[in-house]
Parts: C-alpha cells; sequence; structure tokens
C-alpha cells in the first residue's frame, strides 16, 4: 500500500486532525542514507511530520522546511515538504548507534539530545516564517507538540512513530497531529485528553495492524470524526543532473581547476536523496571553458 495522509475535523470544527501512513517513505530514506536503525527511526518520524505539516500550508508553491540543530550524535536534521505530500529529508551522521534505554525501543531521545527545532515556511514572500523551539525530548513527537503550544499557541497533539522488522525493514510507520481550534469547548478538550491519556504508543496500535484512520476514529469516536481529504505521500527529490552542474559551475574557477588537475572523474551527491552525479573531466572543463 502506498503512502498517504489523510485529514478531517471533528466536534464540529472545534478539532482538526492530520494523520499520515508512511511506510515506504520511512523505508526509502533508510535505503537511500544507508541509515542505522536510530537515524531510520528519527528521520522517519521528521518525514512523518513534515508530510503533515506541508499539508497545512496554503499553496502549492509553499515550502516548509523543518530542521533540528542537535548536540547529540546523529549531529542534525534536515526535511523539506510542499503541499501536495512530497517530502525529503536527511541526518547528518547517518550511523549513529546508541544502546537501548528502555529493551525494544530505539534510543532516539539521546541521539538527538539537546538541540533546537526550526519551523521555517517559504510562502514566496521576502522573508520566510521562521518558528523556534528548544528540544523537549529529543523524540520529536513531543518536541513538535510544545512547537505547536509556544510558538503556534495552537494546542496540538502529535504522535509519530516508525517499527523495524527483525530484517531491519521499515515494518509500519506513521502519525498524527490533532488541533485545538479557537472557540473549543472544555467539555472537547477534556474528553480529547483523556483518550489520548490512553492511548499507549502508536508503534504498538500501528503494529497490531491499525490504519491511521482507525488510530483517529478510535481517538474520535462520538465526536463526529468527518474525513475530508486523503492525499499520495511519497519521499520525492528534484536534484538532477543540471542542477548539480548548475552548482558546479558555481564554484571558484580555482576550485573547479584544482577537480580537473586530480584527473578523476567528479562525484557529487545530493544531500537529501543520496543520488550520485558523475562528472568526466571533459565535463568539467566543458563547465570551466564557460567562464
Ligand atoms: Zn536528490
Amino acid at each position: 500500500m502506498s503512502d498517504y495522509m489523510v485529514r478531517g475535523t471533528a466536534a464540529d470544527g472545534e478539532i482538526r486532525f492530520f494523520g499520515a501512513s508512511t511506510r515506504e517513505t520511512a523505508e526509502f530514506a533508510k535505503n537511500a542514507h544507508q541509515l542505522s536503525p536510530i537515524a531510520a527511526a528519527a528521520l522517519g518520524r521528521l518525514l512523518t511530520a513534515g508530510a503533515m505539516m506541508g499539508a497545512m500550508m496554503k499553496s502549492e508553491e509553499d515550502r516548509l522546511t523543518l530542521k533540528i540543530d542537535c548536540d547529540g550524535p546523529i549531529g542534525g536534521l534536515v526535511v523539506t515538504a510542499d503541499a501536495l505530500g512530497h517530502v525529503k529529508g536527511y541526518v547528518k551522521n547517518p550511523n549513529v548507534v546508541l544502546p537501548s534505554k528502555i529493551p525494544g525501543k530505539l534510543n532516539v531521545g539521546d541521539a538527538l539530545d539537546l538541540g533546537v527545532l526550526s519551523v521555517i515556511r517559504d510562502t514566496g514572500l521576502k522573508e520566510p516564517y521562521i518558528g523556534q523551539t528548544i528540544l523537549q525530548t529529543g523524540e520529536i513527537a513531543e518536541d513538535l507538540t510544545y512547537y505547536f503550544a509556544t510558538s503556534e499557541q495552537t494546542p496540538s497533539s502529535v504522535a509519530l512513530g516508525v517499527l523495524f522488522d527483525k530484517d531491519g525493514s521499515v515494518r509500519t510507520a506513521g502519525g498524527f497531529i490533532l488541533q485545538i481550534m479557537p472557540g473549543a469547548t472544555d467539555e472537547t478538550l477534556t474528553k480529547l485528553e483523556e483518550r489520548l491519556s490512553k492511548m499507549g504508543p502508536i508503534t504498538t496500535l500501528l503494529s497490531a495492524g491499525k490504519t491511521i484512520e482507525e488510530v483517529l476514529e478510535g481517538l474520535l469516536a462520538g465526536m463526529g470524526p468527518e474525513f475530508l481529504q486523503q492525499d499520495p505521500v511519497a519521499f520525492t527529490c528534484d536534484c538532477s543532473k543540471e542542477r548539480t552542474e548548475e552548482m558546479l559551475a558555481s564554484l571558484p574557477t580555482a576550485d573547479l581547476k584544482e577537480m580537473i588537475n586530480d584527473g578523476k572523474e567528479v562525484e557529487a551527491v545530493c544531500h537529501f536523496c543520496g543520488k550520485k552525479y558523475v562528472f568526466s573531466i571533459e565535463e568539467m572543463k566543458e563547465i570551466l571553458g564557460r567562464r
């Protein structure tokens, strides 16, 4: 089943929700960057959040970047998304390995440790919108929950999960974002808080075979959840040989000459998807010859 996200409302519009099913996206990222399990879990979670937060933007041209700069051994993460479910991302140290604190649970929090989460929305204005928050747990979902409450004044509940099979492939991945809209009643809030407190980890629900819709229906039962839209989600990179060539062409002349004098093919790797672009000496000379 291909990845997708859903969105909708409940309690007569007092709650809005987003849900995403992202196994293939997480698996693609893991293979593209040859990620350790912890790195794959962290990036899979952030990609899942990126898809849903991207869908909160108004225009197809808008771009969302979720950036985590942190002290932990993972070094940092970057995810970008558009409003149409296209996401891509990478981690600084794809090989990070740490012992588990809780058996069976990957120690993502310590892999990130202390740091800052930035949410950058580029809507074509001169200056992009930038919201920032200090990492609370480094588990990403809690950090985003805190971000929505403090930076956007929107009480929210974020759950993100990536679970692996014994062979290391991603068994299931997904998450949701529930948000309380202005004017929501205390009754709605109380009911939702009670449901969330009883829910248990999202990975447990997903690994039991529940779809993200079923998870949301369970949480919002009796509150009339209405699913309004479903859209595909996919790890998508817009890199190309042409774009890579433009990047090389912008390097200082001295650097280009040095590469040519090395006498070896030049290999440029896309940060976001790991794709390699190879340029022969002849191609390098041609790029240099244009100036
Ligand atoms: Zn790429």
